[in-house]
């Protein structure tokens, strides 16, 4: 398993939310597989840049590119590239700790918009409005704790360009928004809720319920399609067009769209409207690809799991042994080039020391650049004195 970091998990270390670590947990069955005898790890290694695809179609019976979908999508209005608007990958990637996210350049935030009607939305909503204390058992680093407390925020907006009855939340992760303890959900024109699916249930149920006072509030807007971002040097407001024609202004200092990601290249392996062109997985002798490069950014872990071993077992029946030398060619090229990768030894060894350093309450500390990951996969042996 070659990953371009120095640690595995992807999507479930840098996409699942922190305050979420029973979905996280599902890396310790993934821990389990990794630590087999016939599994080498490879982080570090960036395809590309430290070996070619064709070279490992040399050392490899069969390649799987699961490389995700990292790239975040683009509304394609005016205005997108104003400070203050975000992409969700970014954003997500950020209270993640991942190394290439950045932090948001913006400051006194007193109203967001979150545009998309997913179960991201939700995350990126449920973040933003929570306090410290709800974040305390978390993996958030303390940089995103301090950045969120820093905001006077008072207002959320999540915004959806088709009614409730379409949106794309689940039931489960819409009503936990419900439970918060500094923000409350609020319906903007309840009696248009049509339908009687389970999302648009809960919708009503949160226009219904006693009203509380709360320092911020989730504010659930249908029917408004996107149409620019506003502002001079950073984003004043928002502004969508009603299914009615009319223009609707919401005030943000930040603007976070959660509408869905592409997969970038891999290699020389390029892909086409934002995934690798595949028939059930294949994409070229000996060449496979899985979940979202494969078929876009949609399902949960579960879905990529059943989709994995259904690949799996493909591969078994269209693979004939061969005399490639695998992990131990592989070994040696990255050898011969100085390559520094981290091997699964190297991860437990950075896993303990992140979990080591988790200030009291919170269950990790993530290390938020590669150097210091690298240095945390040292053996004791090789650190300097
Ligand atoms: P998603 O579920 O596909 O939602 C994307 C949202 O963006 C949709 O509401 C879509 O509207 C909207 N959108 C797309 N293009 C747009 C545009 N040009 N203008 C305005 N809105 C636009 O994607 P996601 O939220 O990124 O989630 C990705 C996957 O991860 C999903 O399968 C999700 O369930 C999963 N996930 C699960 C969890 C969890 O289980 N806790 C957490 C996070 C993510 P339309 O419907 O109109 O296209």
């Amino acid at each position: 398993m070659l990953e371009k970091l120095p640690v595995p998990f992807g999507l479930i270390r840098y996409g699942v939310a922190p305050d979420h670590q029973s979905t996280k947990a599902v890396t310790r069955v993934l821990d389990r597989v990794l630590s087999r005898d016939q599994v080498s790890f490879f982080g570090n290694v960036e395809v590309g840049r430290d070996v070619r695809l064709s070279e490992l179609m040399s050392l490899y019976d069969a390649i799987v590119l699961a490389t995700g979908a990292a790239c975040d999508r683009r509304l394609g209005i005016p205005g997108e590239d104003l400070p203050g608007v975000i992409g969700s990958g970014s954003f997500v990637g950020w209270y993640n700790g991942h190394p290439h996210a950045p932090a948001p350049n913006v400051r006194d935030v007193q109203s967001a918009v979150i545009i998309g009607n997913g179960n991201v939305a939700i995350d990126v909503a449920r973040i933003l409005a929570k306090g410290p204390e709800e974040l305390a058992a978390s993996d958030a680093g303390g940089q995103v704790a301090a950045w969120l407390a820093a905001q006077p925020l008072q207002t959320i907006h999540v915004v959806g360009r088709r009614g409730a009855v379409e949106a794309k939340f689940t039931d489960h992760e819409l009503a936990e928004l419900g439970t918060l303890q500094r923000a409350r959900p609020v319906v903007n024109g309840p009696a248009s809720l049509t339908g009687d699916t389970a999302v648009v249930r809960t919708l009503r149920g949160f226009a219904e319920s006693a009203s509380r006072d709360t320092p911020v509030t989730i504010n659930f807007h249908f029917n408004l399609t996107p149409t620019a971002f506003v502002g001079d040097s950073k984003l004043r407001e928002a502004q969508f067009r009603s299914a009615g024609g009319e223009t609707v202004s919401l005030p943000a200092q930040l603007a976070v769209t959660c509408i869905g990601y592409e997969s970038l290249p891999c290699c020389s392996a390029e892909p086409a409207n934002g995934v690798f062109a595949n028939e059930d997985g294949k994409v070229d002798e000996r060449l496979y690809v899985v979940g979202w490069a494969k078929r876009g950014p949609s399902g949960t872990i579960p879905t990529n799991r059943v989709e994995a071993q259904q690949l799996a077992q493909r591969i078994a029946q269209e693979t004939h042994r061969t005399e490639r030398s695998g992990g131990e060619g592989l070994r040696k090229l990255l050898e011969k080039r100085n390559v520094r990768w981290v091997d699964y030894e190297g991860w437990q060894r950075i896993n303990a020391a992140e979990l080591a350093r988790a200030d009291a309450g919170r269950c990790r500390q993530k290390f938020c650049s590669p150097d210091e990951m690298l240095d945390a996969a040292l053996s004791p042996q090789l650190r300097p004195a």
